[in-house]
C-alpha cells in the first residue's frame, strides 16, 4: 500500500479523536471504531466539539470544519475498517488489550494496510509480532492534544519495511506534523524523559516534600514549563502514566523507574485525571482543587 486515502482508528478516546481530526482535516476519509456505538458516539461529538471551538477561536475556516465533519464516519463493527488503507490503534494502554485486538482485527484488513499503533511506550517490535503482518506494522506515537502539539515519533519495529516507513513518513508531512524518529525501546524518547519526571514529581508529593500547588508552580515558574507536572499527568491519565512507567520498569529492569505508590493508589482509586473527573486535581467544580 503506497498511497493513502482511508484511515481507520481503533479506539476513540483522547486520542484515538485527535487523530481522526487532524486526519479528516487534512483531507483523509477516516473510519472510527470503539467497543460500542456509545463510545463512538461519545468520540464523535468530542471531535465536533472541538473543531467547532477551533471555528470559533478564528483558527479554522467553516468550510474545513464542514469537509472534516463529512470526511469522518462511525465505524460500528471492526469489519468496517476493511476498507482502510493505515489503521492507527489508539486503544488503551494495555498490552493484553492491544493484542486481543489486533488478533480480532487482522483478518478483517485488506491484506496490503498498514497497522500502526499509538501506544506511548510498549514495544513496537514485541506488538508487531503479534499480528499477521509485522513488515507493515510501525509505531505512530501522537502527542496529546492532537490538534495541537506538533511532534509525532516515528518507531520502527525490527521487521518494519522501508515501503511502511516511508508511507507513515508521507501521512505525518500531510498532517504538517514534523517527525522524530525513535529506535524501539521501552517509552521512546518524549516520555522515556518526561515521565521519570512526571513520576519524581509524585514522589516528591508522596514524601510531603510539597504540596500539589507548590510542585506545580515550583515546575511552571522555576522551570518554564507550561504545565506543572502533576497537572500534566491529570492531562495524560494517570493509568497512561502508571502503564508507561510500569513498561520502563519490566523493560529497563532499573529501579530509578519504580511507580510511585502514590500514582498507584490513585489509579486504584479511579481517580485518573481530567478524564474522570479526578486526579491530583478535581475537576468537578468550576475551577480545579487539588486532592491533597
Ligand atoms: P483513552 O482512555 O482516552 O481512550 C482509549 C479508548 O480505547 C477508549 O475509548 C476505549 O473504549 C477504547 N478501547 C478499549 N478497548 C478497546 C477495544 N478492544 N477495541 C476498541 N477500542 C477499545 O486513552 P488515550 O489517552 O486516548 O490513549 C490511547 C492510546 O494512545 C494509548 O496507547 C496511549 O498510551 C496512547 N497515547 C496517549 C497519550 C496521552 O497523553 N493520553 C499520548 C500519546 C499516546
Amino acid at each position: 500500500m503506497s498511497k493513502i486515502g482511508t484511515i481507520g482508528i481503533v479506539g476513540a478516546g483522547q486520542m484515538g479523536g485527535g487523530i481522526a481530526h487532524v486526519s479528516a482535516l487534512a483531507g483523509y476519509k477516516v473510519l472510527v471504531y470503539d467497543v460500542s456505538s456509545e463510545r463512538i458516539e461519545k468520540g464523535l461529538a468530542t471531535i465536533n466539539g472541538n473543531l467547532a471551538r477551533q471555528v470559533a477561536s478564528g483558527k479554522l475556516e467553516e468550510k474545513a470544519r464542514k469537509a472534516a465533519v463529512e470526511h469522518i464516519s462511525a465505524a460500528p463493527a471492526m469489519s468496517d475498517l476493511a476498507a482502510a488503507d493505515l489503521v492507527i490503534e489508539a486503544a488503551t494502554e494495555d498490552e493484553a488489550i492491544k493484542r486481543k485486538i489486533y488478533a480480532q482485527l487482522c483478518p478483517q484488513l485488506n491484506p496490503t494496510a498498514i497497522l500502526a499503533t499509538n501506544t506511548s511506550s510498549i514495544s513496537i517490535t514485541r506488538l508487531a509480532a503479534q499480528t499477521d503482518r509485522p513488515e507493515r506494522f510501525i509505531g505512530i506515537h501522537f502527542m496529546n492534544p492532537v490538534p495541537v502539539m506538533k511532534l509525532v515519533e516515528l518507531v520502527r519495529g525490527i521487521a518494519t519495511d522501508d515501503q511502511t516507513f516511508d508511507v507513515a513518513k508521507t501521512y505525518v508531512k500531510q498532517l504538517e506534523k514534523t517527525i522524530t524518529v525513535s529506535e524501539d525501546f521501552p517509552a521512546f524518547i518524549v516520555n522515556r524523559i518526561l515521565l521519570p519526571m512526571i513520576n519524581e514529581a509524585i514522589y516528591t508529593l508522596y514524601e510531603g516534600v510539597g504540596t500539589v500547588e507548590a510542585i506545580d508552580t515550583a515546575m511552571k515558574l522555576g522551570a518554564n514549563h507550561p504545565m506543572g507536572p502533576l497537572q500534566l499527568a491529570d492531562f495524560i491519565g494517570l493509568d497512561t502514566c502508571l502503564s508507561i512507567m510500569q513498561v520502563l520498569h519490566d523493560g529497563l529492569s532499573d529501579s530509578k523507574y519504580r511507580p510511585c505508590p502514590l500514582l498507584v493508589k490513585y489509579v486504584e482509586a479511579g481517580w485518573l485525571g481530567r478524564k474522570t473527573g479526578r486526579g491530583f486535581y478535581d475537576y468537578r467544580g468550576e475551577t480545579p482543587v487539588p486532592t491533597r
